[in-house]
């Protein structure tokens, strides 16, 4: 059978490439399009959806409004479709809840239920000829291959655990943390330790000490105390669209050098009414003469031994080398994520694309990978592009912007590939 070359597939329907599926309806009607999300159902994060968790970026930057302020899929369209936009008005807050935030990406994602194939797992890519690539989905026991001119990979980051450790009943990343709460129903946990200093540790930390009201919640991480984000608004300008142009023109050491001064807006920094709260709770407690929230600062996890009744989590304060030995019921670990490698994806197709001194793929303006002479398909990048286009690469700021800029290409470039033009 004759398989159909598509324009677009989209690898991940996160955020990133629902902002896409917008992006395309607004601004190039015609296109065929399908994405292949391997989650069975839309689904932002939901093992961090703490109730009253809120977003870190203003509700204005959410799927399209950056892009096109009257778009039907903005967060006010959202509100005003849920019966809630006065509400929301005299709330007075630019950060709704994750929940709520959650809420809105499921709505949008509903109405285009009919571009994704939930449940189905991209596995690699490979050249059909020069004009279409060939991308091999697996869907439950089965293998199929579709046909795609351009391809967009949103596959979002990957949960990054310390060096020898090994996920399992009793030890979690805290991307699983509320799948294995639920999964424990009526819990009541000794002691927990909790192990990093960002925003997912502090609220790992909070909602662990609200909730498991028997429990003592440790806190261990090596700096001396959580540091708070820099969301001030000259720092904020670094997230702007401006911003990528100023970061992808720079030379190699202008860039780290931006990177790092800008490092405190989103790596290992807890918002400010955060810390507040949980220095909040952890005096009152001290009052109290009984405490259960334990900051162990300073301080770094040896080793974690796990035995029939449980852990044993050896902790040592570095400024001393004093050893604290605690017996726990789960560690938590917040140790952050890391970019996918785009090339785990590529397969072949990774062998006409160009790579960079450090490996990584050569990135256009336009988030395409170069490619080398010779293809006119093309993979383009939502996200993993923190080396080019800087450090919003993750982050909510700049999709919807991103996704406008990646549909323009694709449209240039069908112009000029298209018979007679
Ligand atoms: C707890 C938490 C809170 C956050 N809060 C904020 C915030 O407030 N503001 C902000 O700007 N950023 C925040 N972030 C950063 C986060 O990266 C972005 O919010 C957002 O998730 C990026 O969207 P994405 O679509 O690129 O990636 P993701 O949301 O990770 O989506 C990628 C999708 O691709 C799917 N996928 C992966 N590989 C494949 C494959 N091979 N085949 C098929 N499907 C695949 C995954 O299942 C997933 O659904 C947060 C991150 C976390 C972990």
């Amino acid at each position: 059978m004759h398989t159909p070359v598509r324009d677009v597939v989209g690898i991940g329907f996160g955020p990133s490439n629902l902002a896409l599926a917008a992006a395309l309806e607004e601004e190039h009607g015609g296109a065929d399009a399908v994405f292949f999300e391997k989650q069975p159902a839309f689904g932002w994060h939901r093992g961090m959806l703490i109730d009253g968790a809120t977003m870190q970026v203003h509700f204005l930057k959410d799927l399209v409004s950056l892009r096109n302020p009257a778009s039907p899929y903005s967060f006010l369209a959202y509100l005003h479709a849920r019966g809630r936009l006065v509400d929301f008005v005299n709330h007075k807050t630019m950060f709704p809840t994750r929940l709520e935030f959650h809420d809105y990406l499921e709505w949008a994602a509903a109405a285009f239920e009919e571009r994704v194939r939930y449940g189905a797992e991209v596995v690699s890519l490979r050249p059909h000829d020069d004009e279409a690539l060939e991308v091999v989905v697996r869907q439950g026991d089965e293998l199929e291959t579709h046909l795609a001119r351009d391809v967009v990979i949103g596959a979002g980051l990957e949960p990054v655990l310390p060096e020898g450790v090994r996920p399992g009943e009793r030890i979690w990343h805290t991307e699983d943390l509320l799948t294995r709460l639920g999964e424990r129903g009526d819990w009541e946990p000794r002691r927990i330790v909790v192990v990093g200093a960002g925003q997912s540790a502090a609220e790992a930390v909070e909602y662990l000490h609200r909730t498991l009201a028997r429990a003592e919640v440790c806190a261990v991480f090596a700096r001396y105390g959580y540091s708070p984000a820099d969301d001030s608004p000259f720092a904020n300008r670094v997230f702007d669209p401006e911003a990528v142009d100023h970061y992808y023109a720079a030379p190699g050491d202008v860039k780290r050098m931006l990177f790092e001064y800008s490092r405190n807006t989103n790596y290992s920094v807890v918002d400010l009414d955060l810390i507040d709260e949980l220095y909040r709770r952890a005096y009152a407690e001290k009052v109290a003469g009984a405490e259960r929230l334990r900051i162990l600062n300073a301080s770094r996890v040896l080793d974690v031994a796990d035995g029939p009744g449980g852990l044993r989590v050896r902790v040592a304060f570095l400024p001393t080398g004093e050893v604290t030995a605690l017996d726990a019921d789960a560690v938590v670990y917040a140790t952050g994520y890391r970019e996918r490698d785009p090339f785990d994806l590529l397969g072949e197709a990774g062998a006409h694309c160009r790579t960079g001194p450090d490996g990584r793929p050569v990135v256009g303006r336009d988030y395409r990978i170069a490619t080398e002479p010779g293809p006119a398909w093309g993979v383009y990048l939502q996200g993993a592009t923190e080396h080019s286009h800087g450090i919003a690469s993750s982050l909510l700021s700049m999709t919807a912007v991103r996704t406008g800029e990646i549909v323009r290409s694709m449209a240039r470039r069908s112009a000029r590939v298209a018979p007679g033009v």
